[in-house]
Order: structure tokens, then C-alpha cells, then sequence
């Protein structure tokens, strides 16, 4: 496929990339043998979105059906069935959402949903009820009522703006929004969740970062899953973002048959510091429907932090976390390494499993 559309005249314009998503079978059919139930997946309509930006596919390893890249992109006939645990809305964001598109689930901090259209539509995303669906865009009232509910709870400091994908928006509809929360007094701090650096790196222009850093703090978070994801392109993109003081985090979804190992996901972490992208969360796959066969076990997730920690730079090591079902928010899950704590003494086992004691102070912590 590369091949063929990578002499593209427009192979790096985004808009471009945006309206040649690959979308049918007939379209992917171009390019790729399809497998039975990459086929059965198309059989009626997908229930869910499905496109996929021409340089996202571009990395798809067309004889490999297990490519990691390919799963992420291409539904399977799994997707068609409802696991007994799934959900859904897994999080219970439309009962934590006191106006139209946001989200008040912690105290301090909001999530907006900007727009529920992507570059591409994971596979395994977990606001899949929504997203991908009516493809809306938030309007100019909507938009209002949010900022007027922040306005109004003076605790919220941070406001993330995310999706759907906010980077799909063009920079005047995306600056609307964000001037809109910057002009609200106690918010602190702005963050973006995008995963365009990944599906449709050329959005990421001289023009975008120059708008947004006209509105520090601005922090943004991306979803590389697998290291071969972290292409030219995709450094390129990330480079013009944090070359403009953007800190850039990465939310990683740990999935069944794609990033489930501890060499995946190791190589992801240290190519992820390498672009200067920081690993912040490793997320246990929830329970949105039709995603049951990307689930791993809780276990495996603790296997790789252990894996991680200690074994290689501090800063390379995300939180592993399991958002949980029903609506109470991320919890970090890590491996025991307190063996036994008592008023005098801590015991604690360091990455290589040896046993290490930490004796407590002996003056009283706090006067009665
Ligand atoms: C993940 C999330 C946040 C941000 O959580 P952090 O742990 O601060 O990154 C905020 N609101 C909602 C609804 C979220 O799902």
C-alpha cells in the first residue's frame, strides 16, 4: 500500500489525509486480502465507526494478519458479539455529565468532549457508544453551557479537551474553544488527548503550534500503543509540539495481541523518551463493547510495571492504571513491593526481589 499512495501529491496534507479515510471493505479491499472475519466484521454495517487515515493503513503489514498496527485499525467478527461484563457507557461518563459534553468526575478537573469525529477509530476505543456515531461537533451553545458550568465551580483548575479527537478540528474551531476555557479565571491549566501524532501526523503544523502556545500551561497526551507507531512522521509532529513547550504524555492501552509484552512494551517506553514523549498511564482495557478479546489479565499488567521499574529510567515508567467500571475513576494498580509495615519499621523488596528494611523515625510524627 505505501507504495501506491505514498506518491500521493497530497500525502502530507492533512485535510487530505482526513477525507481519503479508508472506510468500506471495497476501500480497504484495495489494498489489503481481507481475512474471514476481518470480512464478517463488514458484513450489514459495522456497529461501530470505522476509518482509517491512509498513513495510519500505510503501516499496516499487508501479509501479517496479527500486525499490531492492522488490529487497532481493521474490526474483526469478535466485535460483533457482547461479552457478559461489557457495557455500554464502561465508565458512566453520561451520569457524571452535568452538562452536554463534559464530564465532572474528580473534583478539581473536567473533560470536554470537543467533537466525537477521529482521524481514525481505534478499534478498541472506549467511548465507542458515541464516538464515531452522529459525529458531532460541539456547537457554539454547547460549548457556552460548558464554560458557563466551569465558570460557575471555582474548584475546577484543569480542563481536558478530548473526544472523539480534538486535533480533527481546524485550528479556528479548536481555538475557539480553548481561548473560551483560557478567559475563565481559576483554570489553571489546559490539557489536549489527542491521537493524531499517531493517525494523522501531518495535522500537527507550524500553524497549529503557534496558536497553541499562545495559551500556556498547555499539556497534551497521545495513545502510542506500539512502538512501530513511532514513525518519522509521528517524531517529526511530536517534536514540533514539545519544541513549542508543549509537554507531551503518552496514555498507552494495553491490548490483547498487540502490546501484551514485557519487550513491547519496554521497546515502547525507551523509543517513547527518545521523541520526548513522556509514558504516563498504561491503561487496563475497559469493558466498552465488542472489545472483550483485547482484554488481558489484571496480572499481566503488574507483570510489566515490575518489569519496568527500576529496570529502566524512572521517567520511562507510566502508572499502570484500571479505570473503573461504573465511574470511579483511575486507579493505579502496582506491584507489592511494601512486604510488611509496622510503627517501627518498613520492609520493602527493591526490583531485583531483594528484601531491604527502612527503620521509622523514632520521634513522634505529630504531637498529640
Ligand atoms: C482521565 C480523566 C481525567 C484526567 O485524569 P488524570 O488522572 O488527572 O489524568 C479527568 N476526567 C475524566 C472524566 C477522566 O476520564
Amino acid at each position: 500500500m505505501s507504495d501506491i499512495y505514498r506518491q500521493e501529491k497530497n500525502w502530507r496534507n492533512w485535510s487530505w489525509q482526513f477525507a481519503n479515510r479508508l472506510r468500506t471493505q471495497a476501500d480497504f479491499e484495495k489494498y489489503f486480502t481481507l481475512t474471514d472475519s476481518e470480512k464478517m466484521a463488514f458484513l450489514g454495517k459495522p456497529p461501530f465507526a470505522v476509518a482509517v487515515t491512509p498513513y495510519y493503513a500505510s503501516l499496516i503489514d499487508k501479509l501479517n494478519p496479527n500486525c499490531p498496527i492492522r488490529r487497532q485499525a481493521i474490526p474483526l467478527s469478535q466485535e460483533l458479539t457482547c461479552g457478559i461484563n461489557d457495557l455500554t457507557d464502561p465508565l458512566n461518563e453520561e451520569r457524571l455529565s452535568p452538562v452536554d459534553n463534559l464530564i465532572h468526575r474528580y473534583p478539581d478537573r473536567v473533560l470536554l468532549i470537543a467533537t466525537e469525529i477521529c482521524h481514525t477509530y481505534c478499534r478498541h476505543c472506549t467511548r465507542r457508544r458515541r464516538v464515531g456515531v452522529k459525529k458531532l461537533v460541539i456547537s457554539h451553545e454547547q460549548l457556552n453551557n460548558a464554560v458557563a458550568y466551569i465558570s460557575s465551580n471555582k474548584q475546577i483548575r484543569d480542563v481536558l479537551i478530548s473526544g472523539g479527537d480534538p486535533l480533527t478540528l481546524n485550528d479556528q474551531q479548536l481555538e475557539k474553544i480553548i481561548k473560551a476555557i483560557r478567559d475563565i479565571p481559576h483554570v489553571e491549566v489546559i490539557r489536549i488527548g489527542t491521537r493524531t501524532p499517531v493517525t494523522n501526523p501531518f495535522r500537527i503544523t507550524e500553524e497549529l503550534v503557534q496558536m497553541l502556545k499562545a495559551y500556556h500551561p498547555l499539556w497534551m497526551n497521545t495513545q502510542f500503543n506500539h512502538y512501530l507507531e513511532i514513525t518519522e512522521e509521528a517524531k517529526q509532529a511530536c517534536k514540533l509540539l514539545v519544541d513549542a513547550g508543549i509537554p507531551l504524555g503518552n496514555q498507552t492501552v494495553l491490548l490483547r495481541g498487540i502490546n501484551d509484552s514485557v519487550e513491547v512494551q519496554k521497546k515502547l517506553v525507551q523509543k517513547l523518551i527518545q521523541i520526548r514523549v513522556r509514558p504516563y498511564y498504561l491503561y487496563q482495557c475497559d469493558l466498552a463493547e465488542g472489545i472483550e478479546h483485547f482484554r488481558t489479565p489484571v496480572a499481566l499488567g503488574t507483570e510489566i510495571m515490575e518489569s519496568l521499574q527500576g529496570h529502566t529510567s524512572g521517567f520511562a515508567v507510566p502508572s499502570f492504571v484500571i479505570d473503573a467500571p461504573g465511574g470511579g475513576g483511575k486507579i493505579p494498580v502496582l506491584p507489592q513491593y511494601v512486604i510488611c509495615q509496622t510503627p517501627k519499621k518498613v520492609v520493602l523488596r527493591n526490583y531485583e526481589g531483594k528484601m531491604f528494611t527502612y527503620p521509622e523515625p523514632n520521634k513522634k510524627w505529630k504531637e498529640e
